[in-house]
């Protein structure tokens, strides 16, 4: 039996719609920003509940936006997590400012009890990554942000269905950022991302940065970039909106069934706690274990495509290294060895799953 990673080509045999409102569009010659992109915005709003919302190209620009809305630039330090995607450090340094990591916790998210040492006069903002697309305690980060007076951008990339007692991530902040890459829980064909913000003048900034600062074809009221979302993408981007819940919830279902199967091997295999009133993407189903590298190939030769996010984390890569001082975040760094990513998406079902949870406890049964 193969358990693949990929699940795209599954996706996206459901085509009918997408194909038919292309068609739409070619004819309209709609091409730029567009009925269709404004339609997705409407949708997407609505969807995690949020004021304005401001689609564009992809999760890197919607976080680049964010900061830059919020006028993060040079001499300012924002706090983020060193286990992330390296686009959250990627979007920190092309405004200019400096990433300050932090050390992930046992839900391997940012660990808030480390946040307010990392606090100088210089800091600025606080980026929470809902890592895997799970969520960070953001009440208690949006409480230290109160307290020292500093901004919040999400990276809420991976976050789009995810839930924090029915608060949809992006929305605890002043403003989050998503991404719809085909990794991610929502997927376009290629890439596309959004900014959501509750406040009307960032969001009228970022509207008008995202094109040209343009506020019509003849004026231009701010230098700005090209940042607009194509509507080819938001036509997807809308279908896999009518599907979304329907993936979450499946995705949760098989997360609570491997949980279930794996904390037998509580000897050898660590379930992270999933707090109540969290609901996750499942954008990554991760777990830390024991021989994880022999346990990588045993899964990889039985045709289970496992991965691991990350063997490294941000702060021990070279683009890190080469810029600032060496740090030491114990936790992350041991986790790094352990983690390990299970194919977990919508198209597998109960076989599939069970035949990855024996896989599992016979490596861990006849191997050690
Ligand atoms: C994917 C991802 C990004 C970047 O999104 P793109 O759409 O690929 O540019 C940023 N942060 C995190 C946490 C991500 O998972």
């Amino acid at each position: 039996m193969k358990i693949p990673y990929n699940y795209l080509p599954m996706e996206f045999k459901d085509n009918k719609e997408i194909f038919k409102h292309w068609k739409k569009l070619i004819k309209s010659t709609d091409f730029t920003l567009g009925q269709y992109m404004i339609d997705f915005e409407n949708k997407f709003k609505k969807f995690v509940n949020a004021k304005y919302c401001i689609a564009t190209n992809n999760g890197t620009d919607a976080l680049i936006l964010s900061l830059k809305s919020l006028g993060i630039g040079r001499g300012d330090e924002v706090i983020t997590v060193t286990n992330t995607f390296y686009a959250t450090v990627g979007a920190i340094v092309a405004v200019g400012a400096k990433p300050v990591l932090c050390d992930s916790d046992d839900r391997f998210q940012i660990d808030v009890t480390k946040i307010e040492k990392l606090i100088t006069r210089k800091t600025k903002a606080i980026v929470p990554v809902h890592w895997g697309g799970a969520s960070p305690e953001m009440l208690k980060i949006v409480n230290i942000s109160k307290k020292y007076n500093l901004l919040i951008v999400e990276d809420a990339c991976m976050g789009i269905g995810a839930k924090v007692n029915g608060k949809s991530p992006g929305t605890f902040g002043h403003v989050g950022a998503f991404s719809m890459h085909p990794l991610k829980s929502l997927n376009v064909m290629g890439d596309g991302g959004v900014v959501v913000t509750n406040n009307k003048k960032l969001y009228d900034w970022m509207k008008k940065y995202r094109n040209h600062g343009m506020i019509n074809r003849n004026e231009n009221v701010i230098w700005g970039v090209n940042y607009r979302m194509q509507p080819l993408q938001a036509i997807v981007a809308i279908h896999g909106l009518t599907k979304i819940q329907n993936v979450i919830k499946i995705r949760n279902q098989n997360a609570k069934f491997y949980d279930l199967q794996l904390k037998e091997l509580k000897e050898y295999v660590k379930v992270p706690h999933r707090p109540k009133g969290y609901i996750e993407t499942f954008a990554l189903y991760m777990i830390e274990c024991k021989n994880r590298d022999k346990l990588l190939s045993f899964l990889i030769k039985n045709k289970i495509e496992a991965k691991v996010h990350y063997p490294k984390p941000l702060h021990k890569q070279k683009a890190y290294q080469q810029n600032y001082k060496k740090i030491n975040l114990p936790v992350s760094e041991k986790q790094s060895k352990s983690l390990i990513t299970l194919p977990v998406h919508q198209f597998l079902g109960k076989k599939q799953l069970t035949f990855v949870t024996k896989t599992i406890k016979k490596f861990y049964t006849n191997v050690i």
